[in-house]
């Protein structure tokens, strides 16, 4: 981990104070050494000149040089006063006095002719030099004059000395001092730059963190700082971002939301594709017509997913020409019908819509339009077939069988037959109507099966003797209760009975039963039900026909149907009534022949009927 802006910011201000500093008490020290070097230096000098003038009346009061039991008092005094080392050296190098040396050394005093400070006071008048002392053995600084005394006579080198360690020692004191005082400063600048710092980067990491928190979604207080700076306007932009930032999260959420509920709720399928034909979004609709989920589907391209010739040329043809398109297609395996609008939404880069493929199931109106085109057809022919029948017999008692008695009586026969023939079917048309239209309500009462039976076996009974029909009932002593309309069940009953006995040659045997359907046959209705059931020993029903045999106009064998007076309209009718009570009804064979209609009617709660 990267260190902290506030330790950077600390360290770095540090760094640059210690630097400073450092550099500041090196300098002071320096100068400080080099000035007090020129100051002993200066006072060497004007010690020098004042041990000269002291000395100079000893040396002019003969032309020979003093002895050093004169030089040496003097020198000592001198010295003492000065608190200097004071030397003096005759021309050719011989010590005549120190102070630092006793009396009675002073003979096996070295030559001191070769020492710098003197041979630069032979040369120039004045020396100096600083050195380790080989008589004191101290670090020295010395400082050297000539002090003439005639022409005729050599000269006299005045040499002054003053021991270094005074000087250093001085020095080391000041650097001390100078150390104590940086160190006060850097701890100052320590503290100060501690308190800076925090000041400074606290906002920018409290704004750090903000951002941070914006950045992961959690962000909901704004940014807190007092600082009116540079760092005070950060934060308030950053907040003004993040509420914009927010506000505009919310508009995009709730556009999406509504978006999202306008594809789920629409019954067309709606599917976006980019430019490329990549699949970019589908809603349920199209889901549950392609049965395809979304998630296998977003993200791949539509020719690999729809395996479908007539699609994939729309889609390529919309990608290419870039114009709406349309057309209607056939899925191979559900065989639903689809209208497909294409339009260009505009997309010109991956993963942004560029078409949008809208799918209109049309299988149900397709279907409708078929029933309602067969129906027109179906209802023509019935009509046509009686009313050509009676134009026939009219037209020909016109052309004179008129005069015949007989054949006009037959003719008219024909053509009341063939009336009643067409008042039934219209009858039977507007009945399904009604009922269809939902204009006639089925009353809610409770049923009496043994009633309704009794009821459809009356009417039927006659029919029924006539072809020498044995009609049986059979009811179960416990029947579950139902509730319904009595007379619309006895319509359903007579109706089939009125088929079984049309389609069971002479003699044969029709049985109506009523009881408690043994299991479901579907999963509805899930409460128990009422079971009524008209077997007859008749011609059956081919099995491939069974379930169209309820269609309107649908005959097994549409000659035998007419023969026997149907209108193909009986099964119609009886299923829109059973479907009307929220019931089911089917046709299964009856062994070992025949047909076996079963009605099953949802039973009410209440208590069983007895039998
Ligand atoms: P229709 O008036 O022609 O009888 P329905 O709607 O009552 O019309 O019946 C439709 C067709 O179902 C009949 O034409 C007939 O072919 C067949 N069908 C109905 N009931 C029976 C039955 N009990 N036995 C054999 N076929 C039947």
């Amino acid at each position: 981990m990267t260190l902290p802006l506030r330790w950077k910011v600390t360290f770095g201000a540090l760094l640059a104070v210690a630097c400073s500093l450092a550099i500041a008490g090196i300098v002071t020290v320096r100068s400080l050494e080099r000035q007090h070097l020129v100051q002993l230096s200066d006072n060497l000098g004007a010690t020098a000149k004042l041990a000269e003038y002291s000395l100079h009346p000893l040396f002019l009061s003969s032309d020979q040089l003093p002895s050093a039991s004169q030089l040496q008092p003097m020198v000592r005094d001198i010295g003492t006063r000065a608190s200097a080392r004071i030397t003096v050296v005759a021309a050719d190098g011989t010590v005549l006095a120190d102070s630092a040396i006793l009396d009675e050394d002073l003979p096996g005093i070295e030559n001191h002719r070769t020492r710098p400070e003197i041979r630069q006071a032979l040369s120039t008048g004045h020396g100096r030099d600083i050195r380790t002392s080989q008589t004191t053995g101290e670090r020295t600084m010395y400082r050297a004059l000539v002090m003439t005394r005639s022409e005729q006579t050599p000269p006299v080198i005045i040499r002054v000395g003053f021991p270094m360690s005074l000087l250093e020692r001085d020095i080391e004191q000041l650097t001390h001092n100078i150390l104590i005082a940086l160190g006060i400063a850097f701890l100052t600048a320590l503290s100060l730059t501690i308190w800076l710092a925090r000041s400074v980067t606290q906002p920018l990491s409290d704004i750090t963190q903000a951002a941070q928190r914006l950045a992961s979604g959690t962000q909901t207080l704004p940014i807190k700082t007092s600082a009116q700076d540079e760092v005070g306007l950060l934060a308030a932009t950053l907040n003004q971002l993040a509420d914009q930032l927010h506000a505009k999260i919310g508009e995009l959420s709730e556009d999406r939301a509504q978006l999202l509920a306008v594809l789920t709720s629409m019954v067309e399928g709606v599917m976006v594709l980019d430019r490329r034909g990549y699949i970019l979004q589908i809603n349920p609709a199209l889901e549950r017509i392609f049965g395809i989920s979304r998630a296998e589907a977003r993200g791949r391209p539509f020719a690999e997913l729809f395996r479908h010739r007539q699609l994939n040329e729309l889609v390529e043809a919309i990608l290419r020409s870039r114009k709406n398109q349309e057309v209607e297609i056939v899925l191979p395996l559900t065989n639903r019908c689809l209208h497909i609008d294409a339009s260009v939404a505009g997309g010109e880069r991956d993963n942004e819509a560029c078409i949008v493929l809208v799918c209109h199931d049309m299988t149900e109106l397709r279907h409708l339009e078929t029933i309602r085109k067969d129906f027109v057809a179906n209802v023509s022919h019935e009509l046509r077939t009686p009313l050509t029948s009676i134009k026939g017999y009219v037209e020909a008692l016109l052309d004179g069988a008129m005069d015949n008695p007989d054949m006009t009586a037959h003719f008219l026969n024909i053509i009341l037959k063939q009336s009643d023939r067409l008042n039934l079917i219209i009858e039977d048309l507007l009945e399904l109507s009604r009922i269809e239209s939902g204009r006639i309500s089925f009353r809610s009462d409770p049923i009496d099966i043994h009633a309704v039976i009794d009821r459809a076996l009356s009417t039927i009974k006659p029919l029924a003797e006539k072809k020498g029909h044995r009609l049986i009932a059979s009811i179960n002593t416990r029947l579950p209760a139902a509730e319904g309309d009595e007379d619309r069940l006895v319509q359903v009953l007579t109706n089939l009975l009125d088929n079984a006995v049309k389609y069971t040659p002479a003699g044969g045997t029709i049985t109506v039963g009523a009881g408690e359907a043994p299991i479901p046959r579907t999963a509805e209705p899930t409460g128990g039900a009422l079971e009524l059931t008209v077997s007859d020993t008749g011609i059956g029903i081919p099995e491939a026909d069974r379930p169209r045999v309820f269609e309107r106009f649908y005959r097994v064998d549409k000659a035998r149907s007419r023969e026997l007076g149907g209108t193909g309209l009986g099964l119609a009718i009886v299923k829109h009534i059973v479907e009307g009570h929220g019931g089911q009804v089917w046709v299964e064979a009856h062994e070992p022949k025949g047909s076996r209609f079963v009605v099953r009617l949802p039973i009410s709660n209440g208590p069983q009927l007895p039998a």
